[in-house]
Formats: C-alpha cells, sequence, structure tokens
C-alpha cells in the first residue's frame, strides 16, 4: 500500500562539472595557469559523479582501524583503511595533487595544482597526507642529498601504498611531525631527543601527540640535537626493510576529517637524517608549514563552495508555500551573501598560489607579497569557514542536518583548517610578526592592494582607516585579530573590485567594508544586485 507520493524533494547533485565556475576559471587563466583548464575540467567531471561522492561518504562512514599487532604478537603498527580511501588517493596522486609540481616546470604550475586541489574535494581527510607530500619539498630541499633522492618519488604521479623501505617503492608519501602533548603551537617546548650515531644519522627518542597520515613512508619532524630544535627526515621503514621504531600509540577520534587517521606516535630510538642545520629547525620546517597553510586556505574556499553550490542547488529544486526558494527574497539574500564570502575565497586563493608560483620561481616581490597576505588569509579565511558552513547546512533546513545530505560532514570538518597550521591567534600573531621583523612584507601587501586604488571609494576609505590602525603600537597584540580581519577585508575586496563580477565586487564593499550589513549571513543591503551573483554559485546539472 503506499501511504504518499514522494513530491518536492531535491534531485541529487551528481553528474555536472565542479570546476565549472567563473571565479575559478578566471582566476587560473589571470595566475598564468589557463593551459591547465581541461585537466581542471576532467578532474571537476569526476568529483560531480555519485561514484566519487559514494567514496567520501565510505572512507568517512568506515574510517581508519589501528592495527599495533599481528595475530603473534609482533609490532607491525599499520593503519587498515576502506578501499573507497585508496581510490581517493589513488585519483589525488594520479593528477598530480601531491607533489608533482615541483616536478612540472611550467609556469602556472602551482596554481594548477591549487586548482586540481579545490576541485578535488568530494573528501577532505585525504587531502591531508596529499597536501603534506606537497609541502614536504621545500623543507626537504635544505638538505640537498635527501632530496636528490626522495624528491623525484614524491613527485611521482603514482600511489605505491604499503609499508616498505622508501627507495625500493615506486612513490612515496610524507607526513609532518610536530606537535607533542605539552606544546603543539609551542614547539620550543618539544621533549623528544635526537641523539647523533656514528654513521652520521641520529636517535629520536620521544613522542608526537598529532601525526597525522601515519601511513606515509617519510615524516619531518622535530626534535632536539645538541645543537638546539632540529629538523629530522624519519622514514616509517629502514633501508633494509625492517620498521622504524616508530610506535603508533592510538588513533585520535576526532570531530571530523574522520576518513584521515591521526595517530599519537612513540619514538623508541628511531632512526633519522637531519634537513637542515642543528638548531635551525623551525626555520626548516616552517617551509613546509608554509605550504600547508595554503592548502588550509584551499580547502577553506572549497568547503565554502561546496556549501553554497549544495545550498542553492537545494533553493533552485524545493518549493515551501508555493514558490521555490531561490525565488523567495529572504532566501536569495542569504545564498547571495554566501556566494559573495565563497567567491572573496576562491580569488584570494587563486591569488595566494600565483604568489606561490611566482616566489617559486624567485619573484622576490611576490615572496613578501606572499609572506603576509598568506598569513592574513589562513586568519580569515578559515576563520569564515564554520559560521559559512552552519548557514549553508540551515538552507536545506532539517534535511541539512541528515547526515544523507553531506552538511554534517562539511560542518564538522569546518573548524579544522582554523586550527591545523596554527590556530586562529597564533596566525593573527604571525601577521603581526611578519610585519615587524620583514617590513617589506608591508609594503608588498599594500602595493598590491593599491592596484585597486580609485576603483571604490568604499575599499579607498577602508585601506586608509587600516593604514592609520597599523600605526598605532601601544595595544597591537591585543588588536591582532581586529587588524588581521580588516586587512584580509581589503585585499579581498581589492581583488574583487579588480577582477571579480561586479554586482560581487559592489556587494562585498557595501557590507563587509562600508558596514552595511548585519551579523548573520542573508543581511545583504536591499540595492544589491543579487540574481548574477546566485547565478554564479547555482551548479549546471548536465
Ligand atoms: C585533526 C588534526 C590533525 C593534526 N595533524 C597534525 C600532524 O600531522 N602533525 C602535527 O605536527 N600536528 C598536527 N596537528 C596539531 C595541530 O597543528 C595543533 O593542534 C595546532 O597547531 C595547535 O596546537 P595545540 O593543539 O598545541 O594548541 P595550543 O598551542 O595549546 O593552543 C591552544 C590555543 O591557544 C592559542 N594560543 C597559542 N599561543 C597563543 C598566544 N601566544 N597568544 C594567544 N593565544 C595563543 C591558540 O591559538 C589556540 O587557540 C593536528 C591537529 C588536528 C586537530
Amino acid at each position: 500500500m503506499d501511504t504518499h507520493e514522494v513530491v518536492n524533494q531535491v534531485p541529487p547533485l551528481t553528474g555536472h562539472d565542479v570546476a565549472d565556475e567563473p571565479a575559478l576559471l578566471d582566476g587560473l587563466a589571470r595566475e598564468g595557469a589557463g593551459w591547465a583548464e581541461p585537466e581542471v575540467r576532467e578532474l571537476g567531471r569526476l568529483a560531480g559523479t555519485e561514484e566519487a561522492q559514494e567514496w567520501g561518504r565510505l572512507a568517512n562512514e568506515n574510517p581508519p582501524i589501528l592495527r599495533t599487532h599481528d595475530r603473534y604478537g609482533h609490532r607491525i603498527d599499520e593503519v587498515e583503511f576502506h578501499p573507497a580511501w585508496h581510490e581517493l588517493m589513488t585519483v589525488a596522486v594520479t593528477h598530480g595533487l601531491h607533489g608533482s609540481p615541483w616536478a612540472d616546470p611550467r609556469e602556472g604550475a602551482h596554481v594548477a595544482r591549487a586548482a586540481k586541489f579545490y576541485t578535488w574535494r568530494v573528501d577532505a581527510g585525504h587531502g591531508c597526507p596529499i597536501s603534506m607530500t606537497y609541502a614536504a619539498v621545500p623543507a626537504l630541499r635544505q638538505a640537498p642529498d635527501l632530496a636528490a633522492q626522495y624528491e623525484p618519488l614524491l613527485a611521482k604521479r603514482e600511489y605505491d601504498y604499503g609499508l616498505r623501505a622508501p627507495l625500493t617503492k615506486n612513490a612515496l608519501l610524507a607526513g609532518m611531525s610536530m606537535t607533542e602533548k605539552q606544546g603543539g603551537s609551542d614547539v620550543r617546548a618539544n621533549t623528544t631527543r635526537a641523539t647523533p650515531a656514528a654513521d652520521g644519522t641520529y636517535r629520536l627518542v620521544g613522542h608526537k601527540w598529532f601525526t597525522s597520515a601515519p601511513m606515509c613512508d617519510v615524516f619531518l619532524t622535530l626534535a632536539h640535537a645538541p645543537g638546539g630544535l632540529t629538523c629530522f627526515l624519519v622514514p616509517r621503514v629502514l633501508p633494509d626493510g625492517t620498521l622504524n621504531p616508530l610506535r603508533l600509540m592510538r588513533l585520535k577520534d576526532k570531530l571530523g576529517n574522520r576518513s584521515n587517521a591521526s595517530s599519537e606516535v612513540e619514538y623508541a630510538d628511531a632512526v633519522a637524517w637531519r634537513v637542515g642545520d642543528e638548531g635551525r629547525g623551525v626555520r626548516t620546517i616552517i617551509e613546509m608549514v608554509n605550504m600547508t597553510r595554503l592548502d588550509c586556505v584551499i580547502g577553506a574556499a572549497a568547503g565554502m563552495r561546496h556549501g553554497v553550490t549544495t545550498a542553492a542547488h537545494h533553493a533552485a529544486h524545493r518549493k515551501a508555500f508555493g514558490r521555490y526558494l531561490i525565488d523567495q527574497p529572504l532566501m536569495r539574500n542569504v545564498l547571495a551573501d554566501l556566494a559573495i564570502e565563497s567567491e572573496a575565497a576562491t580569488v584570494t586563493m587563486l591569488r595566494l598560489a600565483g604568489a606561490t608560483d611566482r616566489s617559486v620561481r624567485g619573484d622576490a616581490a611576490e615572496t613578501a607579497f606572499k609572506r603576509l597576505a598568506l598569513a592574513v588569509s589562513k586568519y580569515w579565511i578559515c576563520k569564515r569557514w564554520p559560521a559559512h558552513a552552519a548557514e549553508s547546512l540551515e538552507c536545506l533546513g532539517g534535511n541539512g542536518y541528515v547526515e544523507e545530505s553531506g552538511m554534517p560532514r562539511l560542518f564538522r570538518e569546518s573548524p579544522l583548517n582554523s586550527i591545523w597550521e596554527g590556530s586562529g591567534n597564533v596566525a593573527a600573531l604571525d601577521v603581526l610578526r611578519a610585519m615587524a621583523k620583514e617590513p617589506q612584507t608591508v609594503e608588498a601587501f599594500f602595493t598590491e592592494i593599491d592596484r585597486a586604488a580609485g576603483a571604490d571609494a568604499r575599499l579607498d576609505a577602508a585601506v586608509r582607516e587600516l593604514k592609520t590602525s597599523l600605526g598605532d603600537l601601544e595595544t597591537i597584540e591585543l588588536r591582532a585579530r581586529r587588524i588581521v580581519e580588516r586587512m584580509a577585508l581589503a585585499l579581498q575586496a581589492s581583488l574583487l573590485v579588480r577582477h571579480g563580477h561586479p554586482a560581487v565586487a559592489d556587494a562585498f564593499c557595501a557590507t563587509r567594508l562600508a558596514g552595511d550589513w548585519g551579523t548573520a549571513f542573508g543581511t545583504l543591503p536591499p540595492g544589491a544586485d543579487l540574481a548574477p551573483i546566485i547565478e554564479r554559485a547555482t551548479p549546471k546539472l548536465g
């Protein structure tokens, strides 16, 4: 007996090109990687398939399992994953989202990679080892002998899973081990000791409180050597094929990011190779941290785009009170406001990826710009994501609160990028540090913003006010978040004014700079031109 007809439900958001987004494709070309559009779109079409989305769901609903011992009681310290995890990793690696831009001489290679990392957003968890592998390369280059051996394998577009001696494998993945129980942000409080051995290697004794993706082949690790805090390369398996004594104690039971294994590790005399000089550990590993910070920004921008497109899709197909939600004025205000935030994040992350690409090629001005703009954007874009995710979820009403919609997973993921690689306060203080120690970064930052000078009076006024506030050093640490927020908004506005759709730029300046706005999303002023903004956020089904 049929009790009722199922009507007014939204069709699945599948079968579309996730990369079909004007802000992404225009930015890709603008930042020097227009040549990569076919690859980005190919990945976009894959990300839009039901199969890929199912991998994301399965990898999260079947989280990794730690196997410390085999059935006979020998330590194995392995993590077992659902097959969907391996599918996700295979796509990411074969599309070059990991270390491959370092082996690609084409201008824009890092921009292309950023666009692909943004597009392949069916699961955030596997992005962690992918991102760390990308980020490890510049730090590893401080040990040229090690880099010569390992870098080609970190760049190889092949997924070779399993614990084996690294140099016998076809391709490698890298992780990062900094955080200890007594000190995360404050890595100088680390207690892990590194003792030099007669053969030039070191032996590590101690622990790490967070080491994500422990099935990676090698880890950049901080430990105290006789000369001070030092960076090391630590392999999971030694060249003779025996396990390096890295004991996986537990996996973390986390709010989100559940497909990814985040472990607690103990080093019981583990073999390590030094990267960079003794005592220069932070300087060395910061090269890696900076690259993962870029990925925090890209991941947050991707999460916001996923949220707003899901919300717009829902609103386009769901009726309430006799009309589609997308036609109702107040829902249009919410969708447009979410879309503005998302576009601002996307245009900024692409600008940062462009700066990264040019910095890698030796452009000093872009290096200075990236130093400050990345810290500013890491703070602000990651900070905006949880509020954005909550509002996107609410656009689906009760359906958004149900796991099957995928929105709870997005929501649980959203606070993480702000915590990773320097939580909010640490990121804001890093901005102050950069401005104080490297004044050329301030000049580069404002040179970029000033390229939009005269184009919008609200932006001009905001920049004037911002520059004045930087001159008052008395309470600057207390005001750090306030300052960084305004720097981020000025940067985003300048990029939107120069490169964005006029309706997006106008609504952004009216609200985020001129204060014609409420506290929640959905409070754009009456004059805002919502139609083109919503149109850009609504996915086109094939
Ligand atoms: C899912 C997950 C995976 C992770 N994976 C890894 C990994 O693979 N490798 C790794 O090394 N780490 C990893 N981490 C650790 C992560 O990088 C740290 O948790 C993060 O850097 C914050 O350090 P903490 O937890 O020690 O917090 P704390 O340093 O104790 O900070 C606590 C709070 O105090 C604030 N704070 C700190 N200093 C100041 C200050 N001077 N003034 C004002 N406020 C301040 C911080 O912003 C934060 O809000 C992971 C964390 C998570 C959640």
